[in-house]
């Protein structure tokens, strides 16, 4: 089969023939058929700090997929051949003390699929059948693509009580682009995304209808006022990593508002606890997904309606994948989704 590779510890990778995966009694092999790049494999394709200290070449990338049930291992129930699939990429522990009580997205034994094994980004992957989502048919082969993210943001945007509340999105990447959106559905008074690029507001807007502000150029305090905010936003969505968008995420809550931190700073960072504690802040750290009440929630949101669709701004055939590393490198583009057909 054809694989998109990290052969060897440098830049980039290579589109090379490998044997197609075997798989154990408790396995699903899945035909892919849609594959997103993630930021994470963005990172793998650099070969930053990170990347070089994480990854063991040679590996196969990708983790956000969709495809077809190709092959099941003998103890699989539940799953036929040719059912519409995707998979939760952390492949979660039993023995720690957090599996054993059901919280499995806590689980400090987790691997994740392309980071720490052979991932999706190939004709053919092998995934735990634990791991492995049915796809409802409302939901297009390009979406079950990218549940992956939207996971991530349905797990930080539904930490809080939304409705009727005043929200903060820092971070217009897809994560925060489709954070803001998932607030606003589930019924969030207002919503305020900001983002230092101006092309990804304007991606933002042609996804969902909330204030955008890029806070290099405008004041996000006249920006409160003209939205009719008097003392904060409620509930923030820290979506971007930056040491400057944190702070400007504290400045801006209302006293005991609730912050969901997902976006990861590139270094160690500067933060002002004092702030936090005075203005009595309910921060939370978001890792991955709620394992499965995330997905649960997340297609059903899909279901009853809410339109994430024109986050994804390009499609590739897999074998054009430097054009589309390329892209996103450049940062001109949303989600980036390559065709295995
Ligand atoms: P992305 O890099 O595409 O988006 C981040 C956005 O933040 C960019 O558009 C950037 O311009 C913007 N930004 C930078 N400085 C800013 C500032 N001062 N104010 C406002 N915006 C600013 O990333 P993504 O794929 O959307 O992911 C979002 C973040 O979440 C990333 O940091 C990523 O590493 C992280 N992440 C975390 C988890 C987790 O489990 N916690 C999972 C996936 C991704
Ligand atoms: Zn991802």
């Amino acid at each position: 089969m054809k694989a998109i590779v990290k052969q060897r510890s440098e830049v980039g990778m290579v589109l090379i023939d490998k044997d197609v995966p075997s798989i154990s009694d408790d396995d699903i092999l899945i035909k892919v058929k849609k594959t997103a790049i993630c930021g994470t494999d963005l990172h793998i394709w650099n070969w930053d700090k990170w990347a070089s200290a994480t990854i063991k070449p040679p590996m196969t990338v990708g983790h956000e997929f969709m495809g077809e049930v190709f092959e099941i291992g003998v103890n699989v129930k539940n799953f036929k051949v040719g059912d519409r699939v995707s998979a939760e990429a952390h492949i979660t522990g039993s023995d720690s003390r957090n599996s054993k009580a059901g919280k499995a997205h806590l689980d400090p034994d987790t691997i994740n699929i392309g980071v720490d094994r052979d991932g999706a980004f190939a004709e053919y992957v092998s995934v735990p059948a634990k791991n492995v989502v049915h796809l409802p048919d409302e939901i297009s082969d390009e979406i079950g693509s990218i549940l992956d993210p939207f996971g991530n943001a349905i797990h930080a945007s539904l930490s809080f009580d939304l409705v009727g509340e005043d929200v903060l999105v820092t971070g217009a990447g897809p994560i925060g682009i489709m954070s803001a959106a998932i607030a606003k559905f589930v019924g969030a008074r207002k919503v305020l995304l900001t983002d230092i690029n101006d092309g990804r507001l304007e991606l933002a807007q042609k996804v969902c209808q909330v204030e955008v502000l890029n806070p290099a150029k405008e004041d996000i305090k006249n920006k409160m006022r003209e939205m009719g905010l008097k003392e904060g936003f409620d509930v923030g969505l820290e979506m971007s990593g930056s040491e400057q968008a944190i702070d400007q995420m504290i400045d801006s809550m209302i006293m005991g508002g609730n912050v969901a931190l997902l976006g990861l700073p590139a270094d160690v960072i500067k933060l002002d606890l004092s702030k936090v504690i005075f203005k009595a802040l309910n921060l939370k750290a978001i890792y991955g997904r709620e394992i499965f009440e995330t997905w649960y929630k997340g297609m059903a949101l899909l279901k009853s309606g809410l339109d994430i669709e024109k986050v994804i701004t390009h499609k590739f055939h897999y074998t054009d994948f430097e054009q589309a590393f390329e892209l996103l490198n450049s940062g001109k583009a949303g989600k980036v989704v390559l065709s295995w057909d």
